[in-house]
């Protein structure tokens, strides 16, 4: 995605600018939005996500693309007093929301706020204990810098998650749900929040996005070890686990 001047190319940054748009439009409504649209079923890859992360108090961690803190507002609550929760988002409408909506629930004192880009994380080498980015990666433009990079921040022996949509493992699955994505749910976004362009690019991105064994691939090759991943409601999401040694 990028010359060898280091230039971004022009696509790059259309898209960059697409996903800025999207996730300043959403991002009001985009809790309710995640409930309606997964009839609730995001709150349970979420908790099956914290679950496989293992935190532990005085831990550091990273939610990267964290948006309105679901997760990182379960994490806040596993690290307690001594460890520390880093929500990093680059888009600073998502960040707003989800820094309200952590204060409103008194999750304070543990967490901290940054904007950031995935591609060039901000943070010291070997710094968290684990890292994840929920529904985020397929949103970055330089998917393998992201990895590269968040490799580079987590400390040896520190693990990554990456909780993403996926291929569904099954043909009728795949039937269903790209019905649902192309048709029904630019409906519904637009019912919803005026909005039927920016859930039209949801569901292309989902489309676009690596399956299970390319995205295990893209973390093999960016230097994780012992790689897997779990399909979670047929594949339509799947986890990806890896780890720094
Ligand atoms: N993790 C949250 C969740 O699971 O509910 C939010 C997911 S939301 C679908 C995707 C988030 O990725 C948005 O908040 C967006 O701003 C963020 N994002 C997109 N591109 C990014 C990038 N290059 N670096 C960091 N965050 C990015």
């Amino acid at each position: 995605n990028s010359t060898h001047f280091g230039y971004k190319t022009v696509e790059a940054e259309q898209k960059a600018d697409m996903v800025a748009g999207v996730f300043h439009s959403v991002a009001a409504k985009y809790d309710i939005m995640n409930d309606v649209m997964s009839f609730g079923i995001h709150r349970m890859w979420k908790r099956f996500t914290i679950e496989s992360a293992g935190a532990r108090p005085g831990m550091k961690v990273l939610d990267l693309a964290g948006g309105t803190g679901d997760l990182t507002a379960k994490f806040s609550h596993l690290v307690g007093d001594k460890g520390q929760v880093t929500l990093a988002d680059i888009n600073d409408s998502m960040l707003k929301v989800g820094r309200e909506k952590l204060r409103d629930k008194g999750i304070v004192g543990n967490v901290n706020y940054v904007q950031a880009n995935a591609e060039a994380l901000p943070f010291p080498d070997n710094h968290f204990d684990i890292i994840t980015i929920a529904f985020g990666l397929r949103n970055v433009t330089d998917k393998d810098s992201a990895i590269r990079s968040m490799l580079r921040v987590l400390k040896p022996g520190g693990k990554l998650l990456i909780l993403e949509f996926s291929k569904p493992q099954h043909d009728v699955m795949r039937k269903v749900y790209d019905l649902y994505s192309f048709k029904i749910l630019p409906k519904m976004g637009s019912l919803i929040t005026q909005d039927a362009e920016s859930y039209e690019y949801l569901a292309e991105s989902i489309r676009m996005h690596p399956d299970q064994d390319t995205l295990k691939g893209m973390m093999v090759d960016a230097g994780f070890e012992q790689v897997e991943y779990t399909n979670m409601t047929d594949g339509i999401v799947a986890l990806h686990k890896g780890y720094k040694f």
